[in-house]
């Protein structure tokens, strides 16, 4: 599998072959023949690898390369040569153009994007905050009460050292429990800067429950997983799937809490969908989608909540479709719904 830089090299030789054949041809056919428009063609496909510097060098380049077919051709009429060279040329210098507005105008898409969010993960945070507040309060408290039972077996006569030793143990796990919180909560809070590579999504899914697990528990949530031990490494930013996971765990709360308590039921499933292919599913037993248009919740500023934003699905279709996966609403049969999504295993896809 080619890594993005030698897929960079070797889509910039094949452009480079590509050059020398349309200088061939504009040189050595008639010139009534305008093969330099060709060159157009390889401005637009060389923005897709090259900086905004590089393509204005390459258009340059292509100019330069025309005009030297023009002096080099021997056949035709000579006028027609120069109104043919000179067309070609401006094409070169208008598609360059066009490449370098289409290209600021989806670095300002990403960069919309980017902010959008970081805004979306710091509301999934901020959901997540009570849940959050409570992770780390629980072991807090245990040592507390460990380190107050720690000083009366010290204080004992002749001092229980044993017991002491054990409690001191107890508040060295606890101690850990609530830094891991804090460390998962900060890997969640990080820069926006997408970093790419394998993890393994049932991990990921494991970490977003332990810091849901008390909005799950407050919401009397039964939680049940089916994740397939077996599966390979996905490739990807593990933050931003994960913030995919959240939203889809956070919604499926909410679905639910019209539903009587006892039949709050979360199931998520992870499995290999196809040799190249991991998915992974969160089914509740709530609400359910608008039957009229179950693609509709993937809409932006599409929702149904007094205090709802309707980004986070519509933002998590983006995340997955940047990363070669997808996600899609399926039907079920006894109420509720199911949010299925894919993503390429390491290696397995065009970006591995
Ligand atoms: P928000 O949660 O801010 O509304 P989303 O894009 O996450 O934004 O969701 C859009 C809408 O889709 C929600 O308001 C809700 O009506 C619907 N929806 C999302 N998930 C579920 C679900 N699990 N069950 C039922 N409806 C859902």
């Amino acid at each position: 599998m080619l890594s993005s830089s030698s897929r960079r090299t070797v889509a910039l030789l094949v452009l480079g072959v590509v050059m020398a054949a349309i200088f061939a041809a504009d040189t050595l056919t008639d010139y009534a023949v305008a093969a330099a428009c060709f060159y157009a063609a390889v401005i637009l496909a060389a923005s897709r690898v090259l900086s905004a510097r590089g393509l204005v060098r390459l258009a340059a380049l292509c100019i330069g390369l025309t005009g030297l077919s023009f002096f080099l051709t021997r056949f035709g009429t000579y006028r027609i040569g120069l109104v043919n060279s000179a067309i070609g040329m401006l094409v070169i210098g208008i598609t360059t153009w066009l490449a370098l507005k289409m290209e600021a105008a989806k670095a300002a898409v990403q960069d919309a994007q980017a902010r959008l969010l970081r805004v979306a993960r710091a509301s999934t945070v901020g959901e997540l905050t009570t849940s959050i507040a409570h992770e780390v309060n629980q072991p807090l408290a245990a040592i507390a009460s460990s380190a107050e039972a720690s000083q009366r077996w010290l204080a004992q006569d002749p001092p229980n050292v044993d017991k002491a030793r054990q409690t001191l143990a107890r508040i060295l796990a606890d101690a850990h429990r609530a830094s891991d919180v804090i460390a998962r909560v900060r890997g969640l809070t990080r820069g926006a800067v997408p970093e790419r590579q394998g993890f393994d999504l049932n991990q990921a899914l494991l970490e977003m429950l332990a810091l849901s697990h008390s909005e799950l528990e407050q919401h009397a949530v039964t939680l049940s997983t089916q994740l397939d031990d077996a599966l390979p490494p996905v490739f990807g930013d593990r933050v931003q799937v994960q913030q995919v996971i959240g939203n889809l765990i956070l919604n499926a709360v909410d679905a639910m809490a019209e539903v009587p308590a006892g039949s709050r039921r979360l199931v998520l499933r992870s499995w290999r969908a196809s040799p190249t292919r991991v998915a992974m599913s969160v089914r509740d037993h709530g609400s359910g989608l608008p039957l009229d248009a179950p693609e509709r919740v993937f809409d932006a500023f599409w929702t149904t909540k007094s205090g709802g934003l309707g980004l986070g699905l519509s933002l998590s279709r983006s995340i997955l479709e940047a990363h070669d996966g997808q996600i899609r609403a399926e039907p079920v049969a006894d109420g509720g719904a199911c949010f299925v999504f894919e993503l390429p295993i390491d290696g397995g896809g065009p970006h591995g």
